[in-house]
């Protein structure tokens, strides 16, 4: 573990939001920063092990405008250069859907000194606590990740559904809640089956958890009745089924 100098960012996987799957290295940057900034899916949880540093909400919430990349890039490099240990708290994984790169790249940009800590996604994690295997060997040697919500927000008209829907065994969905009836319309254009299971793990590893069973063809149908939405984990394959004797929470 090295020493986090002053003048530094870390980059700092939070996890899906249970703090008993922080890493060692994440729990030991949260202890010796002088700056978190955070995003809005890091959980009370894990911030309570920065007690000692100054918390900066930079996200999305309650509908409002979320801060621009930009915007959130000077404040890191102005933290930086007022000599702080900065510690950019994101949820998951930083480099899994959360413009880490973009981050990384800013500071690389500006000269500073960074350091990227890994933590667990909630397309992997989060699955896990609803007691879905992402992978397993009898039912998929493959799995996409993808995201129901792109850059410019044009998706999912950019994506090749049937190509998707053809490659892997599990494809696992995040950000998708809103175009879950068109992924799902596109997905079964392709060759999908409408009885493919299909999962919804909402909140994923908090108190707050909750998971919908459902198929391709039912899941807006369900999802909508269920009042179950964001932040959600879809997950598309049979290996959902599994759930049904290793669901343990
Ligand atoms: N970097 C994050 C993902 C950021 S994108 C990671 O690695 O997990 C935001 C999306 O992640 C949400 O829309 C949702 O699809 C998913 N997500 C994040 N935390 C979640 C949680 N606790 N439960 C369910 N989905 C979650």
């Amino acid at each position: 573990m090295n020493d986090f100098l002053a003048g530094d960012v870390w980059l700092v996987g939070a996890g899906p939001g249970d703090a008993g799957l922080l890493t060692l290295q994440a729990v030991a940057a949260l202890g010796q920063a002088d700056v978190v900034v955070h995003d809005a899916l890091v959980s009370d949880e894990v911030l309570a092990y920065a007690a000692g540093a100054e918390l900066v909400f930079l996200g999305k919430r309650g509908g409002q405008p979320s801060p621009k990349q930009p915007d959130i890039n000077a404040r890191l490099v102005a933290e930086a250069r007022a000599g702080k240990r900065v510690v950019r708290l994101k949820g998951g994984d930083p480099f899994m859907f959360g413009r880490g790169a973009e981050e990384v790249l800013a500071l690389v940009a500006a000269g500073i000194g960074f350091r990227v800590v890994p933590g667990i996604t909630a397309g992997i994690g989060g699955l896990a606590y609803a007691g879905i295997p992402v992978t397993s060997r009898d039912v998929n040697s493959s799995v996409i990740f993808l995201t129901g919500h792109d850059a410019r927000g044009l998706s999912p008209e950019g994506i090749d559904w049937a190509a998707v829907g053809k490659a892997a065994g599990m494809i696992v969905l995040y950000m998708a809640m809103r175009h879950m009836a068109e992924i799902a319309e596109s997905l079964m254009a392709g060759g999908l089956a409408g009885d493919t299971p299909v999962a919804v793990v909402m909140q994923a590893t908090t108190p707050e958890m909750r998971v919908l069973e459902t198929t391709l063809a039912q899941a807006s149908t369900d999802i909508e009745a269920s009042g179950i939405g964001a932040p959600a984990i879809v997950s598309i394959g049979r290996g959902n089924l599994l759930r049904e004797q290793m669901a343990w929470r």
